[in-house]
């Protein structure tokens, strides 16, 4: 009985760690200690210090790791100590391509850190192949891939991007926070390494910070292992039993939310007030159907743009039931405005350059039932429309 005959969501719930081996307690404990009794002078335990290994940081390392088809998983401290981390695999004189709407973390990373210790980037429209094999260089280490790309939800394809990196000796990094391996696993693409900031869908419930990263290589394995034991951003316990609480429900999660998102975007794209709307799910998404070819489905995130940026504030003024806040991949649908909170750190000129324009707004589709969720965005357009009506706003 290998762990691959069972579907995904059951998966979710039996895994490796499913009763503790001690109690039978069928929850992994919380190991709330930083070091550990060595029983014999010449024969050291599994564990030493809880920088290096924690019996509950490796349960969750181990079920990430399974759940995308890897073989070792690593937890850190947030989204971004995991990519900063993996970006430690690089080395001073190295090159690095980038998706152009990459996270801002990202961004900011890449372009204000590395960039001391010498390491350089191109930001690439990574969903233009040629644009990607243009920018390579003789210098190039890794192609750094996030899809769909936040926050305009452009499809990158995995399977082409890292075959291409593997002809030129380089690492494919996939940044895989807005699917998570239940809709999509580069690494069975052929990606090299796979990031997670699991502070949102995995976590699930706005409660915790937190990073994953997954490999499948064993070389790529102890290079990792040993940077996340050096740097030592690594995830406390508390926060890995609550994430590994929250993947229990992902599947479930994921599922009502992609639905009520597909429902959203396609009610969105027919209101007067809106511009456009950026959801892959829809066929009227440019990148739909390789979508449907690399993942198994579009995500419970999508953007869209409204007519006049002057409508914008009194639109997310009259909205009720998203909480307007950075973050996405809740419980609670999160309404966020790229501009002024995740792509703060790009500079406006770059920004507008991406398509990340004044007006644009990012919807993280929770829980609720839809037809309230369209029913709130109605009376807020309408809301807009009467100021329009009274010349008060525009
Ligand atoms: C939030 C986010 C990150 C950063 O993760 P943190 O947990 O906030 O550090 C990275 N990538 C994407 C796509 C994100 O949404």
């Amino acid at each position: 009985m290998t762990k691959q005959s069972f579907s995904f969501e059951t998966q979710l719930l039996h895994n490796r760690h499913k009763i503790d081996p001690e109690t039978g307690a069928v929850n992994v404990p919380i190991h709330l200690s930083s070091t550990f009794h060595q029983f014999a002078i010449d024969q050291f335990g599994k564990y030493d210090y809880s920088r290096s290994g924690n019996p509950t940081r490796e349960a969750l390392e181990d079920i990430i790791a399974d759940l995308e088809e890897g073989t070792n998983g690593f937890a850190f401290a947030s989204g971004m100590a995991a990519i900063s981390t993996a970006f430690l695999l690089l080395s001073a004189g190295d090159h690095v391509i980038v998706s152009e709407d990459v996270y801002g973390g990202t961004y900011r990373m890449v372009t204000s850190v590395l960039t001391r210790f010498n390491i350089e980037h191109t930001f690439v429209d990574m969903t233009n192949i040629a644009a990607v094999e243009a920018a390579i260089q003789s210098n190039t280490k890794a192609i750094y891939i996030e899809t769909p790309s936040n926050p305009l939800l452009k499809v990158t394809d995995i399977k082409t991007l890292s075959a291409l990196a593997k002809q030129i000796g380089a690492l494919t990094y996939v940044d895989n926070t807005f699917l998570t391996p239940a809709l999509q696993k580069p690494l069975t693409l052929g990606a090299d390494i796979v990031l997670h900031s699991a502070t949102k869908f995995l976590s699930g419930h706005s409660d915790a910070i937190a990073g994953l990263a997954v490999v499948k290589d064993p070389n790529l394995a102890e290079q990792l292992g040993f940077l996340q034991n050096s740097f030592g951003a690594v995830l406390g316990v508390q926060d890995a039993w609550l994430v590994m609480r929250g993947i229990k429900t992902l599947h479930v999660r994921i599922q009502q939310s992609v639905k009520s998102a597909q429902q959203l975007a396609e009610w969105l794209e027919a209101q007067n007030l809106v511009k456009t709307v950026h959801y892959p799910g829809l066929v009227t998404h440019r990148d739909f159907q390789l979508q449907q070819e690399q993942a198994s489905g579009a995500g419970a995130v999508l953007s869209f743009e409204l007519v006049d940026e002057e409508l914008l504030a009194d639109f997310v003024q009259a909205v009720k039931l998203p909480v307007f806040a950075v973050s996405l991949g809740a419980v609670e649908s999160i309404l966020s405005y790229p501009a002024k909170m995740s792509h703060a750190a790009i500079p406006k000129d770059e920004r507008e350059k991406r398509g990340i324009t004044n007006s644009l707004l990012r919807l993280s589709v929770g829980l609720e039932n839809p037809d309230d969720l369209i029913q709130d965005f109605s009376q807020a357009f309408e809301a807009c429309t009467a100021q329009i009506s009274t010349g008060a706003s525009v």
